[in-house]
């Protein structure tokens, strides 16, 4: 049984987003934001094999998100799992054949292979736009970008889950002292925009959940953002917040981000133990038992 899900981002930013998210034998692409051929370049390098992908999830219909999504999905026959909304723009920007559509719907549990996906609604200007939520066998993991302010149903979503990937999109500075017009500006800053260092800095701060302990920031502007930035803020807000324990990370969109695991809290339990008695057997040898030698006293 597994007890882990797998993350591996192949790329993000506002230019284009993907990542593999396997547990139990299944992978997911979640996002397809890259050419097709991009796509299975970074899937191989990832160590996958394209062919093997069970599902692309899209969480809307940008093209930063669904760019490669048809040529991709459709000669390898792999269903595109999506919103109504989604799907019908998605749809219509590409060539007959389409591959198979799987519908989501937000708060409504699909399983696919292995793992489970809940999605749910994301404040932003788009057609249903959706995080993720996935679980596998107790270990549970969200996914989830471009959203001007975090509501209740993203908190909920990460009530209980080890991994988190979320927007840190930009530098509230940056983005005023940017060349970028003033409607522009104002789109990114607005509640169905998306999400800035500092907004993300007052959640880790305050309101994170105990149960997370790795957080990968994603969606990084490439004009008004830099991954030190990005890294530095939420770093501060972790300590701020007494939560030296979380694991932090930023995805770039260049290259591939390490591989990161959401695991079950008991398999977290059990590591935790693990740690512990190893941490204890180092520093305090008389913790360990020795058995007991000819011709010393037991
Ligand atoms: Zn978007
Ligand atoms: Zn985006």
């Amino acid at each position: 049984m597994a007890t882990e899900i797998r993350l591996r981002v192949l790329g993000s930013g506002s230019s284009g987003n993907a990542s593999l998210v396997s547990s139990g034998g299944t992978t997911l692409l979640v996002e397809a934001g890259l050419s097709g051929r991009e796509l299975v370049r970074r899937i191989r390098l990832a160590g996958q094999r394209p062919e093997d992908i069970d599902a692309v999830l899209i969480s809307h219909e940008h093209g930063d998100h669904c760019r490669g999504a048809l040529s991709f999905a459709a000669p390898r026959g792999a269903p595109i799992a999506c919103s109504a909304g989604t799907w019908r723009c998605v749809r219509r920007e590409g060539r007959a054949p389409t591959p198979p559509w799987v519908e989501l719907r937000p708060r409504a549990a699909t399983r696919i292979g292995a793992v489970t996906v809940t999605p749910f609604a994301t404040p932003h200007d788009a057609q249903e736009s959706l995080g993720f939520r996935i679980e596998s066998d107790g270990a549970a993991m969200v996914h989830v970008t471009d959203f001007g302010h975090l509501d209740e149903e993203i908190e909920a979503a990460v009530e209980g889950v080890d991994l988190l990937l979320i927007e840190s999109n930009y530098d509230e500075r940056s983005l005023f002292d940017s060349h970028y017009p003033p409607r522009i500006r104002q789109r990114i800053a607005s509640r169905y925009g998306h999400f800035s260092n500092g907004a993300l800095a007052l959640y880790l701060r305050r309101r994170l959940p105990r149960s997370v302990r790795t957080v990968v920031l994603a969606h990084l502007s490439e004009n008004t953002n830099t991954p030190e930035l990005a890294l530095e803020t939420a770093r501060q807000a972790l300590d701020a917040g007494g939560r030296t324990d979380v694991r932090l990370l930023a995805a770039n969109r260049r290259e591939l981000t390490e591989e990161v695991l959401a695991v079950s809290p008991s398999a977290a339990r059990r590591a935790f133990r693990a740690r512990r008695f190893i941490a204890r057997s180092l520093f305090d040898p008389g913790a360990v038992p020795v058995p007991a030698k000819a011709g010393r006293p037991a």
